[in-house]
């Protein structure tokens, strides 16, 4: 058992779907590194990217938080919302950047500065990601 398949699926329905060597990303308990014939268990995910080991090479995906299923030979991510890196919309990206900055130096109350630093580690985990493909 020297690989493991992963999905990573969204609302809107599957984005990435492979055989890889290991699964790397962060979870809310920190960083996590997976390998074929791991234990099983659920974690929650933050935003941040998911690295995938295959054949020497590393992709990238950008995920928006969401939870991480490990069963020995499966990794299932459920995602918010999930972009592999040559699917991102950089200046999207950087738009939705400087919207969450400005709104961050508005000081509104606080369910926009909550609402804006959200969006904001999206935007920069996009461009990330973006930037590493
Ligand atoms: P924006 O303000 O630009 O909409 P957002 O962080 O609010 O960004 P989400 O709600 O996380 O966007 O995502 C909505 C949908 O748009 C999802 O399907 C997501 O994959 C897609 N999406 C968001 N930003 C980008 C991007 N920069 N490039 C490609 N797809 C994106």
């Amino acid at each position: 058992m020297n690989v493991l398949k992963v999905s990573i699926v969204t609302p809107d329905g599957p984005v990435y779907e492979s055989e890889v060597e290991m699964v790397s990303t962060k979870a809310e308990t920190g960083e996590l590194g997976i390998l074929p014939g791991h234990i099983p268990f659920v974690a929650p995910l933050e935003i941040g990217a998911v690295r995938l080991k295959k054949a020497g090479k590393t992709e990238y995906v950008a995920v928006s938080g969401g939870f991480l299923e490990v069963r020995p030979e499966k990794v299932t991510i459920l995602a918010q919302s999930a972009e592999i890196a040559e699917n991102i919309d950089i200046a999207r990206a950087q738009a939705a950047k400087a919207r969450a900055e400005q709104y961050l130096e508005a000081k509104r109350d606080d369910i926009d500065f909550k609402r804006a630093q959200l969006a904001l580690r999206r935007a920069m985990n996009r461009i990330e990601v973006y930037q590493n493909r």
